[in-house]
């Protein structure tokens, strides 16, 4: 029998999660749906958010711990590291625009709202307490709160994933100043543990059919509660929260990219993304910008240009920490659901917003479904219960196909701006070499030639 693919069963189970939820509303057994289907979706969520922190802690210091050239590379890895900040702030910034004058969550009834804010309000409240008491602090208080003094009591809280981010940062520079022969097999740990996990991933994303049919129907059942045209209400809500997104993402794509790319290099738009279009093909049928990365790779430099030294250190760490798409997705999200639950955001969730989705846009994994995890990160920040992933992880993982197209033309861009101002494409692309026939399996095979020489 012909295997059907994650992609296709996620979307059945959507369909076939709200199929059974408008079926229990509407002929009463909604109670039977709430105590016997929706615990399956709890236990999808709570899987996502028991590998969060064990997810960016080892990640990050494999991730940082490869960059053993930084003296060698130190001029290029601050272009980069800097391009990247200041694309995804960017990023974030339009967004958080997007998010707040199309203002999806507000698409709700007012009542829907007041009453999903009850519902999760045992939480809401300790949640508000905590905010509160950040407001009699002082205004560097969110930077001290960021330095934990013990890590164990940091990792032993989900809330707590800021303080995990410093850890592991220091602890990769620190990995990177040991000298080679005693760092070696530390490094070795945490590379092996990395695969481990992103194996744990898969294994949580092969369950997400059943958790996401889990999710919808008790999603529907909890929200129409006593009147089921309000199921209705969520639809439209969610609609307008998925094009929101997309919007924002494509906005990234045809206009901030090709934007920056003529002002900054000799390089056409239409050039570059003729050149990168496998690429964003693969990433949307793989959703991971780690496994497009060879891709991704074998296009920058035959096709577009780039030195094989800025390509082989700019696209592998951005993969890891530059995540533009994951970032707008995290922001818009935020707002919607913290709307949705009835918070009113002030300036100062909003910059929260900006610094949390910054450095869990960062911090997630280039794999399917990472940018869900982390978002716990920026709603713990802002005080939004993280339950409220229940509501839009049903339309996850089609945003997530696009949001890595996003991930993925934004290294590429960074790597054209460094080239160029490297001095590398000081003639624009060869068009010949653009235009050469060579598929993607010649390209590589090609490249397999070439190490032999
Ligand atoms: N799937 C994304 C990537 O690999 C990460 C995310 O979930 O946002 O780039």
């Amino acid at each position: 029998m012909k295997k059907v693919s994650l992609v296709a069963q996620i979307g059945i189970a959507m369909i076939l999660g709200v199929i059974l939820g408008l079926i229990a509303i509407f002929s009463g057994f909604g109670p039977f749906i709430i105590d016997w289907i929706k615990p399956f979706g709890t236990i999808f969520v709570k899987m996502l958010k028991l590998i969060a922190i064990p997810l960016i802690l080892v990640s990050l210091i494999d991730g940082i711990s490869n960059l053993t050239d930084m003296a060698k590379l130190s001029r290029i890895g601050g272009k980069t590291v800097g391009l990247y900040l200041v694309t995804t702030v960017l990023a974030i910034t339009l967004a958080l625009g997007i998010a707040n004058v199309i203002n999806p969550g507000s698409y709700l009834a007012e009542d829907k709202r007041e009453e999903l804010r009850e519902k999760f309000a045992p939480d809401a409240l300790s949640k508000q307490e905590s905010a509160a008491s950040v407001e009699e602090s002082g205004p560097l208080d969110l930077l001290v709160d960021i330095v934990p003094d013990n890590i164990f009591g940091s990792v032993s809280s989900n809330g707590n994933m800021l303080q995990v981010i410093f850890f592991a940062i220091l602890f990769g520079i620190a990995m990177i100043m040991t000298p080679v022969k005693e760092m070696t097999p530390v490094k070795a740990f945490f590379s092996g543990t990395n695969s481990v996990i992103l194996r744990m991933v898969e294994i949580i994303m092969k369950y997400s059919p059943i958790g996401v049919f889990a999710l919808l129907a008790g999603l529907i059942v909890d929200v129409a509660g006593e009147d089921p045209s309000s199921a209705f209400g969520l639809f439209k809500a969610l609609g307008v929260y998925g094009l929101s997104v997309l919007f924002g993402l494509a906005f990234m794509i045809f206009v901030f990219y090709p934007t920056i790319i003529t002002i900054f290099t000799k390089v056409k738009y239409k050039d570059f993304f003729k050149g990168i279009f496998p690429a964003q093909l693969l990433a949307f049928s793989t959703s991971s910008s780690a496994a497009t990365l060879p891709v991704t790779m074998d296009r920058v430099q035959k096709k577009l240009g780039v030195s094989e030294e800025v390509a082989s250190f700019v696209l592998p760490m951005g993969a890891t920490i530059n995540m533009d798409g994951t970032s707008i997705h995290q922001a818009i999200s935020a707002v919607f659901i913290a709307v949705a639950f009835g918070h009113d955001l002030s300036l100062v969730d909003q910059l929260t917003i900006v610094l949390t989705a910054t450095l869990s846009s960062i911090g997630a994994a280039a794999v399917p479904g990472a940018g869900l995890i982390m978002l716990v990160i920026v709603l713990g920040a802002i005080g939004v219960d993280p339950a409220g992933l229940a509501l839009i992880i049903a339309l996850d993982r089609p945003l997530d196909m696009c949001r890595t197209v996003v991930n993925v033309t934004g290294d590429a861009t960074v790597s054209m701006l460094i080239a160029s101002s490297e001095g590398e494409l000081s003639y624009g692309i060869n068009e010949d070499q653009l235009n050469s026939e060579d598929h993607l399996e010649v390209t590589v095979k090609e490249s397999d030639i070439e190490q032999f020489r």
